[in-house]
């Protein structure tokens, strides 16, 4: 891509909100860890911190790639908890736990989501080097949350009867508003 190029795609990404159908596709396998892959990546970093968010899937900015941000303490200074994951694989999971979970494609929305506690994770991060390692506890539950985007899975396929009907109101507005993209 030329410089131009490139420029043209930073500029165009922005938050992409439910019922944008690239939040409802399968994400392809990152192949080429260029540049441009990084440019993208800082690009995300920015807007997940501007939007207050702790993880922000590719998906989310319109890109259909197999590459997740998190950093469960939402705070820029803390770079140590900052990952960026590619191709993601969960190896094992154990345990079960139900928490609140808020997305940053449904504004407004906060719901009760059953995931596992822990699990065993292989990725690449933004260089193409390979990591394993045993994730648990809420740094667990935002990578989920953030896999299932890679799937195309959102808050609205995973939140109860209950809640479906609590925010009914809410979801039909962003039915109704159409795609941000
Ligand atoms: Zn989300």
């Amino acid at each position: 891509m030329t410089h131009q190029g490139l420029c043209a795609t930073l500029r165009l990404m922005k938050l992409r909100t439910y019922p944008d159908p690239v939040l409802l596709k399968r994400s392809e396998t990152v192949e080429n860890f260029d540049e441009e892959l990084r440019e993208k990546v800082a690009q995300m970093w920015d807007l997940m911190y501007d939007k207050g968010g702790v993880g922000l899937a590719a998906a989310q900015v319109g890109w259909s790639v197999q590459l997740l941000l998190m950093n469960p303490s939402g705070s820029r200074e803390d770079r140590d908890a900052e990952r960026v994951v590619v191709n993601p694989k969960v190896i094992k999971s154990w345990g079960k736990e139900k928490s609140e979970e808020g997305c940053l494609s449904f504004p407004d929305i906060t719901v009760d989501v059953t995931r596992k506690k822990g699990l065993r994770l292989a990725w690449q991060d933004e260089h193409g080097k390979q990591y394993e390692e045993d994730i648990n506890d809420f740094p667990a539950r935002v990578i989920q949350h953030e896999i299932d985007h890679l799937e195309g899975v959102l808050l609205v396929h995973r939140m109860s009867p209950v809640d479906r009907i609590r925010y009914r109101r809410e979801l039909e507005e962003m039915l109704a508003s159409g795609t941000t993209g």
